[in-house]
């Protein structure tokens, strides 16, 4: 059998899992000749692991990185994939002064950032002209408080202004398929505007993360090899993968899940084709054991980071040998989080991984002798296992 499946064997939570052999073959040649500075290493960003919800990790609200609209739920483009719903539990800014006043009670009650956004018109952009102003003035009063915005498209105009805002990190989605934004988004925009859009905010000094929706064309894979390869010509600081959640589609317009092997076959070509740049598995993605396989996968492709891993997935990152570091970041619907924490990884809270492994190796004696040895990185001080987020 395969070396790494046979690995996979030995976690106990994975049990039941049924992955491709052919693929976990493939990920473990390519992984070994992998060559670049992001390769090897994993942060799993997670508020807590079940053996420790009790005690060490509690009080994530959701307050630490909240998402703030600023047209509240409202959206005219209606993508099929979302209608929406994306927006519905975000809190509401539809103006400038509710901005201010909304951020100021984040930031009272321990908000560390946020994300912003808000629907889009016809043409796919977050109209935020009037937000910039009050944008530039979050950020001169409040310096350490993050802003991830979500951009939509934009030309070069809007890339300045929001260079010049002062926000942290611009997150667009790539789409590489015509047929998709026709189709999906119901638009009348090419692959090339948002191509231009990557490379107009690539121009400016901003922290840009592109995400690639896999599965968007109602469950199928079909312009996320383009999307890479638009990734590739104008290389970001980091590239979130988020996988379509066929449950917020309409009855009409329905979504399968995607395939778990073909979201592998995309992890690998990603990590083969971005060697250097940061990958992350962001939060969205399908739940139950199409997850387990999902995050399985992301393990072996090697990404650099995956929010809310399903259980077992620190141990086979260890057993895989990776440098594996966990973040206690909190439960929320941004993925800001993970996005700050590329510049922010080697500081903060950690949880003891030690303690981690000790906890498997107390659940699963007989494996016990066969962790020792395993290089284990923690981050941080090892003695502070809580506080997440203050
Ligand atoms: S994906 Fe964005 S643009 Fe499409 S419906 Fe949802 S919020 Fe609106």
């Amino acid at each position: 059998m395969n070396e790494w499946l046979e690995i996979v064997e030995r976690v106990e939570p994975l049990d039941g899992v049924e992955l491709d052999a052919e693929l976990v073959n493939a990920m473990q040649s390519k992984f070994a000749d992998l060559q670049g500075e992001r390769v090897g290493r994993v942060n799993f960003y997670t508020p807590t692991f079940k053996a420790f919800a009790s005690s060490e990790i509690t009080g994530c609200g959701k307050s630490a990185w909240p998402a703030i609209s600023i047209t509240g739920g409202d959206c005219k483009l209606q993508c099929d994939h979302c209608k929406a719903k994306i927006l519905e539990p975000m809190i509401a800014a539809r103006t400038p002064e509710d901005l201010w006043r909304v951020v100021n009670e984040q930031i009272s009650g321990g908000a560390q950032g946020m994300l912003l956004t808000g629907g889009s018109n016809h043409r796919n952009e977050v109209e935020y002209d009037d937000y910039y102003s009050t944008i530039r003035k979050i950020k001169d009063t409040f310096p350490d408080f993050k802003i991830a915005m979500h951009t939509a498209l934009v030309d070069m105009d809007i890339a300045r202004r929001m260079e010049d805002s002062g926000i942290d990190a611009a997150m667009m989605d790539v789409i590489g398929s015509q047929d998709t934004i026709t189709q999906v988004y119901h638009l009348r925009r090419t692959v090339d505007d948002f191509e231009k859009t990557l490379e107009y905010l690539v121009s400016t000094k901003l922290k840009v993360v592109p995400h690639i929706v896999l599965g968007l064309h109602y469950g199928h894979m079909l312009g996320e090899w383009n999307a890479l390869e638009i990734i590739q010509r104008h290389k970001p600081q980091a590239v979130v993968l988020v996988v379509v959640m066929p449950f917020y589609a309409p009855e009409n317009r329905p979504f399968i899940t995607p395939e778990s092997k073909e979201i592998g076959r995309f992890f690998m070509d990603a990590r083969a084709a971005l060697p250097d740049v940061p990958l992350l598995l962001g939060c969205a993605r399908p739940p139950g054991k199409v997850k387990m396989e999902i995050d399985s996968y992301a393990v072996m492709a090697g990404l650099n980071g995956l929010a809310h891993p399903t259980d077992g997935m620190v141990e086979l990152a260890v057993r895989l040998e990776r440098d594996v570091r966990v973040t206690p970041a909190c439960c929320s619907i941004a993925i800001g989080d993970e996005v700050m924490a590329i510049e922010t990884d080697e500081s903060g809270l950690q949880v003891d991984i030690q303690r981690v492994i000790e906890h498997e190796r107390t659940k699963r004696p007989a494996f016990a002798s066969s962790l020792s040895g395993i290089k284990v990185v923690t981050a941080g001080q090892p003695e502070t296992v809580g506080g997440c987020c203050s």
